[in-house]
């Protein structure tokens, strides 16, 4: 997988790609990158990268011409590269969607200054618009990093698949709670001890407990992936009898 990153500030991605278990997905050939410094397509010589909207309005646009010319150079419209405009307009990024970019090729990621890009670069471009939520950030590359940081972790090599079995949202639940050493916890509120059956060795009884954690959490934050869950019978019978025990001791689903 590549991921090319468009950027007024490349250095933010360039950090990101050089640090941790990214770094070592890089340096072992897992993931190539690349960044794109959209003023260096810029026209004049003064680099200019933005220019008032028509129409009026606050604020400035990118301009067409560097951030085109950027992402010929990057390829983008042929076939193995997906082109996204990080965007608050976009379709909302989602732990399905990070499945689905993991898949392919190359993702050329276009970030946005400013009060973003020229709709003629999406037409021309443009694959997809993505949003990592509902808020305006200042800068396309926060997002950007949101969506490779989702996506790479996994692909195949960089991190162990046991790891990614049970976390958040896999199989539609959250994760169950967790604890490490100290076994006791001497807080200011007084002891704090990690679950007994943690320390029970019986595999059976840890599993049976964290599933009832994973539909207890994920009852009281995200009642809707309970709700989706059941919907796409994405849950075994098992799961199903705990949602069903849980809900009728809360206000239900
Ligand atoms: N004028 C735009 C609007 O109202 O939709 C907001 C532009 S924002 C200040 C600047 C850039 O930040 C955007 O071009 C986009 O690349 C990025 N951005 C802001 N919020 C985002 C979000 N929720 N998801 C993805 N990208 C976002």
């Amino acid at each position: 997988m590549k991921y090319t990153v468009l950027s007024l500030f490349p250095e933010i991605a360039d950090a990101f790609f050089s640090t941790s278990i990214m770094a070592k997905a890089v340096s072992r050939g897992v993931i190539e990158y690349q960044s794109i410094n959209i003023r260096d397509y810029a026209l004049d010589k003064h680099k200019t990268c933005d220019d008032a909207p028509y129409g009026g309005g606050a604020g400035m646009l990118m301009l067409l011409e560097p951030l085109s010319r950027a992402l010929a150079a990057a390829g983008a419209g042929t076939p193995g590269k997906r082109a996204i405009y990080l965007s608050p307009s976009g379709r909302m990024f989602t732990q399905e969607l990070a499945k689905e970019l993991a898949k392919e090729q190359e993702l050329i990621l276009i970030c946005g200054r400013y009060e973003g890009i020229d709709q003629r670069v999406i037409d021309l471009y443009v694959d997809d618009e993505i949003s990592i939520g509902d808020y305006v950030l200042s800068s396309g590359e926060t997002a950007a990093l949101v969506l490779i940081d989702a996506s790479y972790r996994l692909l195949d090599g960089v991190i162990s698949p046991e790891s990614l079995n049970e976390e958040s949202f896999s199989g539609g639940l959250l994760e169950y709670p967790q604890y490490t050493r100290p076994e006791i916890y001497d807080s200011i509120q007084g002891e704090m001890r990690a679950p007994e059956i943690l320390l029970s060795g019986h595999h059976e009884n840890i599993r049976r407990w964290r599933l009832k954690k994973r539909v207890e959490k994920t009852l009281a934050n995200r009642p809707d992936l309970l709700r989706r869950g059941m919907e796409k019978g994405l849950f075994d019978d098992e799961t199903c009898k705990i949602i069903d025990e849980a809900a009728s001791v809360t206000e239900g689903l």
